[in-house]
C-alpha cells in the first residue's frame, strides 16, 4: 500500500467570538476593503459584520442563491467593481461561500469565508455554478478561501432541521474519506474524529439549540469533514447525491441525510477499517449504518427520499447514470446494488450493516 497525501494551504481561526478577528485576517492577507456576501435571508448578519468592519467593508451584496447561478456571479462581480473591493467576505452556508468562490475564480481576488452551516465548502478548492439548469463543477486553487473564520456563535440561529441535515452532510464527507481510493492515515484520523464530534454534539443541540459546547463541536467536526472533502475523492454517496439533486432539484443536505446510511450499508461491509472507524466514532460495536440511521431518526432528521418528493419510478435513470460514470468506490457498482440502495432510501427502511 502506497499513500499519497497533499495538504491544501489553509488558515483557520476558530472559536466563540472569532468573528471579531476578521480585521486581523484582512491585515494578514493584505486586503483593504471587502465586499460582504450573503443570501437575502442572512442580510442582517452580513450588515452587522460590515458595520463592525467599518471602513474595511466596501459594502454588502446579499444576492447569493442556491446552486450559484452564473447571472448571480455576474451581479456580484459588478458589485465588486462598483465598490472597488479588493476581496470578498462570504458569510453563510455553501451557497454564499460558493458565490465567493466563483467571484474569486473570475477576478483572482481573495475570498475569506465565515461559515454558518456545516457544508464544509470553505475547506475545498471545488467550485460549482449553474446555467440554464446545467451544473458545471471544477477544481481551482484560486477558489480556496485565503482564511476561514469559524465562530460557533453564528450557528446558534441555524434552524434545527438544517442543523441536522447540514451536520449529516459533513458526516458524509468524513465517511467517504474513510474508504476513499486516495485516503491516508492522516485523513482517516480527521474523518473519525469528525464523525465522533458531530455524533456526540447532535443530540446535545437537538435538546438545546443554543448549546455552546454542542455548537462548537458541530462546527469543529464540519471543519475536519470539509478538510477531508477538499483532500480526497468521494464515492458512490456523493455521486448519487449529485445525480439525484441535479435531476430532481432536491434539497442538498436533506438528500445527503437520507442516503448516507443506505450507502454505508453497502460500502462499509467491503471496507473493514472504515467499518471499525465509524463504529468507534458512533460508540457502537457493530452495524454502523443502522446506528447512523437511528441517530438521524432520534434528532428528527429526514429518513426517506419519498418525503423529499422522490418516486420509485425516478430511480432507474439515476442508478443507470451512477453506474455508467461511477466515482471510485470500495464496492464495484451494478444496477442491482445501486437500485437496492436507492430503493431502501425511497422507502425509508432502516438499513443494517455487517462486516
Ligand atoms: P445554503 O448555503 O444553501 O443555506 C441554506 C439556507 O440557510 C439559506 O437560506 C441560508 O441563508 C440559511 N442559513 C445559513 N446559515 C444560517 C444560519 N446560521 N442561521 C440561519 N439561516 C442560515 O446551505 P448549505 O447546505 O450550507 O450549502 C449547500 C450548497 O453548498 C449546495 O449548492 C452544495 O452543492 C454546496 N456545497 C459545495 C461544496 C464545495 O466544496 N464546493 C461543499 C458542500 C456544499
Amino acid at each position: 500500500m502506497v499513500w499519497r497525501f497533499q495538504a491544501n494551504p489553509s488558515r483557520v481561526v476558530f472559536g466563540w467570538g472569532a468573528v471579531e478577528a476578521i480585521v486581523e485576517e484582512l491585515d494578514y492577507i493584505g486586503v483593504e476593503r471587502v465586499l460582504v456576501l450573503s443570501t437575502p435571508h442572512q442580510r442582517e448578519l452580513a450588515e452587522t459584520i460590515a458595520a463592525d468592519l467599518g471602513d474595511r467593508a466596501a459594502g454588502v451584496h446579499a444576492g447569493a442563491r442556491m446552486h450559484v447561478p452564473v447571472s448571480i456571479v455576474d451581479d456580484a462581480l459588478a458589485a465588486v467593481r462598483t465598490t472597488g473591493a479588493d476581496g470578498c467576505l462570504a458569510v453563510g452556508g455553501g451557497s454564499t461561500i460558493g458565490l465567493g468562490k466563483s467571484v474569486a475564480r473570475r477576478s483572482s481576488l481573495p475570498v475569506i469565508a465565515v461559515p454558518t452551516t456545516y457544508s464544509g465548502s470553505e475547506m475545498t478548492p471545488l467550485w460549482g455554478e449553474t446555467e440554464a439548469g446545467v451544473k458545471t463543477t471544477g477544481t481551482d486553487m484560486k477558489v480556496l478561501p485565503s482564511a476561514v473564520v469559524y465562530d460557533p456563535q453564528l450557528t446558534t440561529g441555524l434552524p434545527l432541521d438544517l442543523t441536522v441535515t447540514s451536520s449529516i452532510n459533513a458526516v458524509a464527507h468524513a465517511v467517504e474519506a474513510l474508504y476513499s481510493s486516495n485516503g491516508s492515515p492522516l485523513i482517516s484520523l480527521m474523518a473519525e474524529e469528525s464523525i465522533r464530534s458531530i455524533a456526540t454534539a447532535l443530540p446535545i443541540v437537538h435538546a438545546e439549540r443554543e448549546s455552546k459546547v454542542g455548537r462548537a463541536d458541530l462546527l469543529r467536526g464540519s471543519w475536519m469533514a470539509g478538510t477531508c472533502l477538499g483532500s480526497v475523492s468521494m464515492g458512490l454517496h456523493h455521486k448519487l447525491c449529485h445525480t439525484l439533486g441535479g435531476a430532481l432539484d432536491l434539497p442538498h443536505s436533506d438528500t445527503h441525510t437520507v442516503l448516507l446510511p443506505h450507502v454505508m450499508a453497502l460500502n462499509l461491509s467491503a471496507h473493514s477499517a472504515a467499518y471499525d472507524a465509524v463504529c468507534r466514532a458512533l460508540g457502537v460495536g457493530d452495524d454502523p449504518a443502522g446506528a447512523l440511521w437511528d441517530l438521524v431518526n432520534a434528532v428528527e432528521g429526514p429518513t426517506s427520499l419519498r418525503e423529499l418528493g422522490v418516486d420509485e419510478d425516478d430511480l432507474l435513470d439515476i442508478a443507470a447514470t451512477a453506474v455508467s460514470a461511477p466515482y471510485p468506490n470500495p464496492v464495484p457498482l451494478t444496477l442491482d446494488n445501486v437500485m437496492a440502495v436507492l430503493s431502501g432510501a425511497v422507502r425509508g427502511v432502516r438499513p443494517t450493516s455487517t462486516k
